[in-house]
């Protein structure tokens, strides 16, 4: 599932593709969406908050996100698609570039100033210009009894986190991902932590995990086989609370399972 560093480095390149452009079509093949037609109008910019992405014109805003499976690719006009076309959800095209939205989980038209309702309730998002860490303990320590493993996926108290970057930040600071968040020994240095791991994916893509899939392979640290184990998470990552278990990888050494 692709988690904040994925959206922002698509944003990045949605933005170095149509920014400043004018479109010559937009396709929504959505049924809500199918007669919004943005032909003429210029992409004024593209950002990204947590998962979320949005492309937009002076007067909307084209609200996505990739949930499982979506992904945006650019191709070049005439270029053949590298995925099937029945997947294609949203085509942008200026003179030069098709951008195809494939297998989007969420496709949304709304004006700019509307933005806020899809993420003003969402946490400080780590790749964000306005990250602020302490305002992301503050959310989390707002469930101290929660497991920490699943507070990470809950967008409303930090946005960017999914299943590959929890795991990843509990094994970095050797917190088992089971940790109630009231017993998280420095839960400022773990969001700190979490920051620091996004913003090198972004920077030094792609990133290999050191816990995430690795199960049954040696710590790097100490060299104990890793575990896999499933951990429910209740208030995941499209900011909705459904009821699922998704793996999660750690360190039986290094990540204690906490006492009770
Ligand atoms: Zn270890």
């Amino acid at each position: 599932m692709p988690e904040g560093d994925t959206v922002f480095l698509t944003a990045n390149r949605l933005r170095a593709a149509l920014a400043g452009k004018e479109l010559t079509r937009s396709d929504f093949r959505v049924p809500r969406y199918a007669t919004v037609d943005l032909r003429g109008q210029a992409v004024e910019s593209v950002g990204s908050y947590g998962k979320h992405l949005f492309i937009r014109t002076p007067t909307v805003s084209v609200h996505t996100h990739l949930k499982m499976e979506g992904s945006w690719r650019v191709f070049h006009c005439g270029q053949r698609w590298t995925k099937p076309r029945v997947a294609a959800r949203v085509v942008l095209s200026t003179e030069d570039v098709e951008a195809v939205g494939f297998s989007l989980g969420t496709v949304e038209v709304v004006r700019v100033g509307d933005e806020d309702r899809i993420v003003g309730h969402l946490g400080p998002d780590l790749l964000g210009p306005n990250w602020d860490a302490a305002e992301a303990v503050r959310r989390l320590e707002r469930y101290p009894g929660q497991p920490i493993g699943v507070a990470l996926l809950d967008q409303r108290n930090l946005a960017g986190i999914g299943n590959i970057y929890r795991s990843e930040v509990c094994f970095l600071r050797r917190v088992h991902p089971d940790t109630r968040v009231g017993d998280v020994p420095d839960l400022l240095a773990l969001v700190n932590e979490a920051h620091r791991v996004l913003a090198e994916a972004v920077d030094k893509p792609p990133r290999r995990p050191l816990a995430y899939g690795r199960t049954h392979r040696p710590c790097q640290r100490c060299g104990t086989p890793l575990q896999a184990d499933l951990l429910g998470d209740t208030a995941p990552d499209h900011d909705r609370v459904v009821q699922r278990e998704r793996g999660i990888y750690f360190c039986p050494h290094c990540q204690p399972v906490p006492a009770t």
